[in-house]
């Protein structure tokens, strides 16, 4: 299973009408779809296409669904890992695996490689008690930049990495060339909120009583997976009452389920 989990390539059929709000960061991504679907007209006039760009922002707020829409909407390949897989691996293990997906990669290029939690492997190095483990992680960071630098700048392989921690990455990562560009991808505002209700809700059987903007009111402070899970809960709650659509009621309880679970995380992280 874990040569799964590496070399996840796949054809994405998500669109940036997938993703409700974020309009700044859609806007910026919209640039790199442009570069990945006409090339020629960026390195035709001498311009070097940028080879990736970071997306920063808390969990759950999108940045795995954007990178995906932005291979959806160019319509190339995407390849994901995930920094956190490569945490205990052994000797040579990581950056062979890093090795790998960045050949591939530029076999089917045009494509996207996603690097979901960077900063598992992109910590600042020499910065932590050196270990076994340590060494093996910079040895994947170190053969992570070789590939950044080592294909050419028109390479047609864009990387995207996402963290929820980019003031604890290796500046080494944000040199010119490498992730020069970052992306923030912040919790939604009330609109947002509602526009993340309608992608949510429109799978659901609901009561006409249910409202995207009255929901949106009761969810300060969720993300759009926060979000997504409250509507996926809703309907679970409906389905144990034998109903036939899903009410406010259930929302509500959905909604008071996950407030409970968001204090319990809080609580044990302070
Ligand atoms: P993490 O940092 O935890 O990896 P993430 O920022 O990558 O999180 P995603 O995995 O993209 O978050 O989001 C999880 C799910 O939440 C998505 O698959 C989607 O269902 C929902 N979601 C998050 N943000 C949005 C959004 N802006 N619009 C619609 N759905 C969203």
């Amino acid at each position: 299973s874990r040569a799964k989990v590496f070399d996840k390539e796949s054809n994405i059929n998500v669109n940036f009408l997938d993703v409700a709000g974020l309009a700044e960061a859609k806007q910026e991504l919209e640039e790199i779809v442009e570069f990945l679907k006409k090339p020629e007209k960026y390195t035709n006039l001498g311009g070097k296409i940028p080879k990736g760009a970071l997306l920063v922002g808390p969990p759950g707020t999108g940045k795995t669904l954007l990178a995906k829409a932005v291979a959806g909407e160019a319509n190339v390949p995407f390849f994901s890992m995930s920094g956190s897989d490569f945490v205990e691996m052994f000797v040579g293990v990581g950056a062979s695996r890093v090795r790998d997906l960045f050949k591939k990669a530029k076999e089917k290029a045009p494509c996207i490689v996603f690097i979901d939690e960077i900063d598992a492997i992109g910590r600042a190095r020499g910065k932590s008690p050196s270990m076994g483990a340590n060494d093996e992680r910079e040895n994947t960071l170190n053969q992570l930049l070789t590939e950044m630098d080592g294909f050419g700048t028109n390479s047609g392989v864009i990387i995207l990495a996402a963290t929820n921690r980019a003031d604890i990455l290796d500046r080494a990562l944000m040199r010119a060339g490498r992730f020069d560009r970052q992306i923030h991808v912040e919790l939604p505002d009330i609109k947002e909120r509602k526009q993340i209700f309608d992608v949510h809700l429109r799978p659901l059987k609901l009561s006409e009583e249910v409202k995207a903007d009255f929901l949106a009111k009761q969810t300060p402070g969720f993300s759009g997976a926060d979000i997504a899970n409250v509507c996926n809960e809703a309907a679970l709650i409906a389905a144990r009452g034998d109903k036939k659509i899903v009410e406010k009621e259930d929302f509500l309880s959905a909604v008071d389920r996950i407030v409970g679970g968001l204090e319990k995380k809080n609580k044990i992280i302070s």
